[in-house]
């Protein structure tokens, strides 16, 4: 479908990641639902392609996830590497290594006939009052309206719903992710990588293998100068000790969301719910997000599948201990971005860094 079937729609759901399939998933109990994306879908989304336990659990009810998907190597342990000081500790943190592409596109194939999924369809705003939603949207064709009972954001780290509810704008790191052959074999880990050379708006990198080339992923924090410069001198340092890391095939860049405060997590406004990264919701240590947009997504179209009245007291009520986990690792983040808990990090026997690393 290239434009909207209808005029009116029991709920508006913005954004097909995996926050909005599984809000518009759910939404469909109670009506026709509509799903806009901005880009074409299938979409491509910068990405590790790193599947938390949390992600697989939530994902069981809606079946098994296809083995073509699955990447070599299947499963990689998050290791800790300190690449100064040569320190790396291995941990017994695992995810399953998938491709992002991949996943995506099997979540959209979840959806019943019942959502109208339309892409190159870009939310520019809206406005709620007592009765429904009206959103604008940009199409290929020209500026269309659509009225709904609810709106569901789930438009990622740059929301526009969320701008448009102009309550609390949230900010974002610039990411990074270069695609090399392999000349050799690495590591099977999700090798996460902190470098004092590259001044202080670099974050962190991580190096994974995944179906015969090495992801090389970098963040930055925001408004970053020249990010692309300062993956070149990452790149070229891992390169050092890495000679199997090959020629570059691809380059992205992306947003992914700074949340600095709980005050950053939103679930909504009226008649508008927020899921995954729109809402604030993912993890502020590790950075991992599709747990977090899978399970709000999913809570999100429950409650509206209930009905628009008290849909956003209800989300909130069931969002509440994934915004109490959120606000847990808060308390981590000053110890974890300072240099100095960078360097006692080091310190730390591997079994506790593995402990610790399981709640980020
Ligand atoms: C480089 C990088 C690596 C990452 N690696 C991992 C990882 O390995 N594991 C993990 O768990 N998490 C990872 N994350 C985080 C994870 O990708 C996100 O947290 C997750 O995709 C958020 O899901 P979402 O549904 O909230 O939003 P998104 O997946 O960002 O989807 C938002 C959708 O909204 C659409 N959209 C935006 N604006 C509009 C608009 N105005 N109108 C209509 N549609 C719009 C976009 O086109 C997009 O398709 C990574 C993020 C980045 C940037």
């Amino acid at each position: 479908m290239t434009t909207p079937g209808l005029a009116h729609y029991s709920t508006i759901v913005v954004g097909a990641g995996p926050a909005g399939v599984l809000a518009a998933l759910h939404a469909a109990e109670r009506g026709p639902v509509l799903l806009a994306d901005a880009s074409a879908l299938p979409r491509s989304k910068s990405c590790g392609g790193m599947l938390h336990e949390l992600s697989l659990a939530t994902l069981r009810p809606y079946g098994t996830l296809p083995e073509d998907i699955v990447a070599e190597p299947r499963t990689v342990h998050f290791r800790y590497h300190d690449w100064d000081r040569r320190i790396m500790r291995t941990t017994e943190l695992a995810f399953l290594n998938v491709s992002r592409a991949g996943f995506d596109e099997w979540l959209v194939g979840l959806l019943p006939d019942a959502v109208d999924v339309v892409a190159r369809t870009a939310l520019t705003g809206f406005t709620q009052d007592e009765r429904a939603v009206t959103a604008e949207f940009r199409t290929e064709e020209g500026l269309i309206t659509v009225t709904a009972d609810l709106l569901i954001g789930a438009d990622g780290a740059r929301s526009q719903v969320r701008r448009t509810l102009d309550i609390r704008e949230s900010s974002s790191y610039v990411t990074l992710q270069d695609f090399v052959t392999l000349e050799g074999e690495i590591d099977p880990v999700f090798d996460c990588i902190y470098m004092r050379d590259i001044g202080d708006e670099f974050g962190y990198c991580y190096v994974v293998p995944k179906d015969g080339v090495a992801l090389i992923g970098s963040v930055f924090y925001p408004r970053t100068k020249r990010p692309w410069e300062k993956q070149d001198q990452i790149v070229a340092l891992l390169r050092e000790r890495l000679p199997q890391l090959g020629e570059r095939v691809e380059r992205e860049s992306a947003a992914a969301l700074y949340l600095r405060s709980p005050e950053d997590i939103l679930p909504g406004w009226g008649r508008v719910l927020l899921a995954g990264e729109a809402g604030g919701f993912m993890s502020p240590t590790s950075g991992e997000g599709i747990s977090y947009a899978l399970r709000t997504g999913r809570d999100a179209g429950i409650a509206a599948a209930g009905g628009p009245d008290g849909a956003l007291h209800r989300y909130t009520q069931t969002t509440s201990p994934i915004v109490s986990d959120i606000r847990r690792r808060f308390r981590w983040l000053p110890f974890m971005e300072s240099r100095a808990g960078k360097y006692l990090a080091g310190f730390v026997p591997t079994p506790i860094v593995s402990r610790v690393t399981m709640g980020l």
